[in-house]
Order: C-alpha cells, then sequence, then structure tokens
C-alpha cells in the first residue's frame, strides 16, 4: 500500500484509522511519550525562544508578532551588506508523531545545507548518518542542499528532511510566512520558537520521569522511561545506562543520546 502523506495532519488522520503500514520504518517503533491523543497533540504548547512566553503551536504567529522582545530584536538588527531581503518563518516538525515542532527563520539567501546543520545539531546528529531533502512523501524529488530557501520554499511546498536511511528520522518543513526585512542574527537560522518537552511519567510509580531504557525498547518495544528511584533499581542493564530524556524526536534511535540544545 502506497499512501502520500503531505503533512503531519494527513499522518494523523491516516494514523486515526488504523492504517499502520503507512508509518515509515522508525515510526514503527513503541510508542513515543505515551498515548495522548491527537486532540490533546493538536494543543502542543511551545516557547517563544525571544520571551520565553508558553504559546500553543496555533498561536505563534500572532504571538510573534506581538512578542516585544521579538520586535525589538528586529527593530536592532543591523543592517548588514546589501538590503532587506525576504525572511522565512519556517516550522519543522517530526513526522512521527509531530509533537516535536521548531519555528526558525531563515533569510532567502540561506541555504538547505545551513538548515541541515541546524537540524543535527538542536535535534538529530548521532553519527553522522547521511541527509536529504526531497519534496513530498519518503525520499520523494531529492533536492540539493545547495538550493536557497528562497528558492525551494514556495508557497504551499512541504519538504520532507530524511536524517539516517537505516534508523531514519523524518521532519517535515513548511512556510509559515514570510517578511521583508533585515535578519535578527548574523547566523543562518534564528530560533524563533520550539516545543515544550514532552511529559514522562515512570512506569512504575507515575512521577516525572527522565530516563529511557534502551534494553525495553530495543528488546520488548516499549517505551520504557522511569524515575531517577526507578531507574536506579530497573534491571536491565545489557544496553548500558538509561539515556536522558531530551527535547528531541531522535530519542531512543541509533545512538543518540542529546543534549538537544540550540547550537546557537
Ligand atoms: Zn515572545
Ligand atoms: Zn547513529
Ligand atoms: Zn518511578
Ligand atoms: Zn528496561
Amino acid at each position: 500500500m502506497y499512501i502520500d502523506l503531505r503533512s503531519v495532519e494527513d499522518y494523523h488522520s491516516f494514523a486515526d484509522k488504523g492504517i499502520a503500514n503507512c508509518q515509515p520504518k522508525a515510526a514503527a517503533k513503541a510508542t513515543r511519550g505515551g498515548d495522548k491523543s491527537v486532540a490533546e497533540r493538536k494543543q502542543a504548547r511551545g516557547t517563544c525562544a525571544y520571551c520565553g512566553a508558553i504559546v500553543a503551536i496555533s498561536g505563534v504567529t500572532k504571538h510573534m508578532a506581538a512578542c516585544p522582545e521579538r520586535q525589538a530584536a528586529i527593530e536592532n538588527a543591523h543592517p548588514g551588506k546589501g538590503g532587506p531581503e525576504t525572511l522565512y518563518h519556517l516550522r519543522a516538525r517530526d513526522a512521527t508523531q509531530g509533537q516535536y515542532w521548531l519555528d526558525l527563520e531563515m533569510p532567502g539567501s540561506g541555504t538547505l545545507r545551513h538548515l541541515d546543520d541546524y537540524l543535527r545539531a538542536i535535534w538529530l546528529e548521532c553519527c553522522g548518518h547521511l541527509s536529504e531533502f526531497s519534496i513530498g512523501a519518503w525520499r520523494g524529488d531529492r533536492i540539493p542542499m545547495s538550493k536557497k530557501i528562497g528558492q525551494v520554499f514556495l508557497p504551499g511546498v512541504q519538504l520532507t528532511h530524511i536524517y539516517d536511511f537505516g534508523t531514519s528520522s523524518e521532519t517535515l518543513i513548511k512556510v509559515i510566512e514570510t517578511r521583508e526585512g533585515r535578519a535578527t542574527t548574523k547566523r543562518p537560522v534564528a530560533l524563533m520558537a520550539r516545543n515544550v518537552m514532552p511529559e514522562a511519567r515512570c512506569r512504575e510509580c507515575e512521577r516525572p520521569a527522565s530516563w529511557l531504557c534502551m534494553e525495553c525498547l530495543i528488546e520488548e518495544d516499549e517505551w520504557g522511561v522511569f524515575c531517577d528511584e526507578h531507574a536506579e533499581t530497573h534491571p536491565h542493564e545489557d544496553y548500558g545506562e538509561p539515556v536522558r530524556l531530551v527535547n528531541s524526536p531522535r530519542l531512543g534511535m541509533c545512538g543518540y543520546d542529546g543534549p538537544a540544545e540550540p547550537p546557537y
């Protein structure tokens, strides 16, 4: 069966109908982060990188227009070489459950390589695997990393980014809006907002969990997360110490162990 998944929403609607075969390889793993309903996930919340406010994903655009810290960053942007240009507010979202997302601003002159570097740094990098961008679903038309943001992110276009063709991490990226002006940073990417780290509860005691057991995941296909105390007493040790939970969709895949912090 082949289903063309153009968006996270499509994915959810297929998933809701119980059509499991459409999941990319990496998604066939144990359910990550519990069994929250789709409705709850759609109310996903994130943190504004400028002022620290918690905002619903659906309200990010509105917040950015009103956020005093964001507006100050725009006003203080140093005139660089040349004039103002088009800046792209992009949203990158994991294709598996959509609970991990990043809102990024990039100039039209930035390249996909810059975006790839950023995604690797904040979310994905474990052992230097290959990655690529394509248009459409899983391994659609490949787009060279040298392409400029302004060349590829036309209205309505969604790109798929794949990191690692073995244990794959798949990210969907689309344009939320554009503005004319100057970048707020000399770096090629500015972090605008990201999801609040999904809550995890210890399998033993329901207290907040901060550790993931790789043996539970690999051998039993269970998302075994534990509090400090129960991570200590958990009997599994064939895959080493539990991995610290971090805010990344790569968690639990290959040798990934974070830190899932913004590189800048
Ligand atoms: Zn803000
Ligand atoms: Zn790896
Ligand atoms: Zn516990
Ligand atoms: Zn375990």
